[in-house]
């Protein structure tokens, strides 16, 4: 069901991504990655992200026409940019409140782009949506560069933590905040889900681990790619280091299930 903008009604706007021009991404799915992977979920994707990952496999939600970010879809000459206003649409949080509570599942993901940069709209939102039924769950999918504030903060149930590692394409100093990282490490609510490409990245995993304080036991490593066969050929190496270090692992069952497509 699409919910569009709607001018005059109440509450607070907030910038999602679309699956078509003027129709946010609002889905009902498998939770695909992580601690919760395979619960049914109904998915929130906000636009806007602080970081630019080479391999983004929601780039629609920042890189946009006009910006100089690298990405890997960019061909010589010719950077695969987006048009800012037919990939995002503003929904106001009584709109958005009222599509989600008129769905059965209790379980919402506020993912991106990064959701934390519209924390003031989550906590008016999340509010709303607990006050009608407390049993509502409220993940939210982050990079780990943001802390939660006010309601935000207080409300969301699990905080689904994605530190970035070199081969994002970062500077280190916009994809590691360690006071960030640590205040995650000791809030019992969050996990840890690190994308990892080669090998090679493991030793700056176990090094992010140990100086941000995370137990090893709240980690997932999931391997990075947009196809099953990506996925496949680092899962054999990345399952050994998992077992080795204690870490869990994930896979990217979406991807298995749906293909690298919008709205899954
Ligand atoms: S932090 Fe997430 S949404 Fe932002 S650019 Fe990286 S992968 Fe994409």
């Amino acid at each position: 069901m699409a919910v569009g903008h709607q001018p005059g009604s109440g509450g607070i706007d907030m910038r999602l991504a679309v699956t078509e021009p003027g129709v946010p991404e609002i889905f009902h799915s498998l939770q695909g990655e992580g601690v919760s992977a395979g619960k049914p979920s109904v998915f929130v994707r906000l636009s806007q992200c602080n970081l630019h990952c080479v391999w983004c496999d929601t780039a629609y939600t920042w890189n946009f026409q006009g910006t100089e970010f690298a990405h890997r879809d960019d061909l010589p000459n010719a950077p695969k940019k987006f048009d800012r206003a037919a990939e995002t649409v503003d929904v106001s949080t009584d709109a958005l409140a009222e599509q989600l509570t008129s769905q059965s599942c209790r379980r919402i993901i506020f993912t991106g782009g990064e959701p934390l940069l519209q924390q003031r709209g989550l906590g008016e939102l999340i509010q709303r949506l607990k006050a009608f039924d407390a049993d509502f769950y409220i993940e939210i999918e982050t990079n780990g560069t943001i802390k939660p504030i006010g309601l935000a903060a207080e409300l969301i149930d699990q905080f689904n933590v994605s530190p970035k590692l070199a081969h994002s394409g970062n500077a280190v100093s916009i994809r590691l905040k360690s006071d960030v990282l640590g205040f995650y490490a000791r809030d019992p609510r969050a996990n840890f889900k690190i994308v990892v490409a080669n090998p090679s990245d493991l030793e700056e995993v176990h090094a992010l681990v140990a100086e941000s304080g995370i137990p090893a036991d709240r980690v997932w490593l999931m391997p990075e790619g947009r196809t099953p066969a990506e996925l496949r050929a680092r899962e054999p190496w990345l399952a050994e280091a998992c077992l080795e270090a204690g870490y869990n692992f994930t896979d990217r069952l979406h991807i298995h299930l749906y293909g690298d497509t919008r709205g899954t």
